[in-house]
């Protein structure tokens, strides 16, 4: 698979060895964990928020089933750390999070998705990943630990929307600009989170730690989980 690259995405110009997204004095923010990246996210809503991103540029993180069970084997690692959480992606969007580079939203906060993301009106019960995979219209799911997942395709919705959402239930000041750098200590815990979900990541989908196999081609994910299993 070819790594597209473009030079107006922030996200790829820091994959691509471009100006890096961090705290001085933290670690390099890229964990790879074969075609995809960790990276704490640099405007945290809570104190552990990681994104899961393919180093490949395009708008969705679940454009074929394999990267849907790769989603879905994510969720359960994730799960195994922080039993409360919530996961989310608004994709295939013009803005997105205000940028279209796919990203999924991991974050360890309880939450019940649905009523949280009041913005996605129309919410249908998602049964597995897999559904969305030849979706290319703007989408926002989300898979909570309260065993609700939905998808819902109505649309357009507004930028960061789901970010402010989360934010509000922890009663957090939430800054826009997700390159403020904003909590400074959600921050450096994001990225110590981030770090070790990539380890069990790369254990549960049996890619090698080196990240020069993140531009290669993309493994089959070798255990998959349905979303039921980890309600
Ligand atoms: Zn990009
Ligand atoms: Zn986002």
């Amino acid at each position: 698979m070819d790594r597209t690259f473009t030079n107006a995405c922030s996200l790829c110009v820091e994959f691509n060895g471009g100006r890096t997204e961090s705290l001085p004095g933290c670690e390099a923010r890229v964990s790879a964990c074969g075609p995809w990246a960790v990276i704490p996210s640099l405007g945290p809503v809570c104190s552990a928020h990681v994104l899961l991103v393919p180093f490949e540029h395009r708008t969705g993180a679940v454009h074929t089933t394999t990267q849907a069970r790769t989603i879905e084997t994510a969720i359960a690692v994730w799960s195994q750390r922080f039993p409360s959480f919530v996961v989310f992606e608004h994709a295939n969007a013009a803005t997105g999070c205000g940028i279209t580079h796919a990203h999924v939203h991991f974050v360890n906060v309880q939450a019940e998705a649905r009523a949280a993301f009041r913005e996605a009106a129309s919410p249908s019960p998602l049964l597995s990943l897999s559904l969305l995979s030849d979706d290319r219209r703007e989408l926002f799911w989300s898979v909570d630990s309260l065993g609700n997942a939905f998808v819902d395709t109505s649309g357009p919705f507004r930028s960061q929307f789901a970010r402010r959402a989360i934010a509000k239930l922890g009663g957090v000041e939430f800054s826009t600009d997700w390159k403020a750098y904003t909590h400074e200590a959600w921050y450096r815990s994001s990225a110590s989170a981030a770090r070790t979900f990539a380890v069990d990541l790369r254990q549960a989908l049996g890619f090698a730690e080196q990240p020069h196999d993140a531009m290669g081609n993309e493994a089959e994910a070798r255990r998959s989980v349905n979303l039921a299993a980890i309600r």
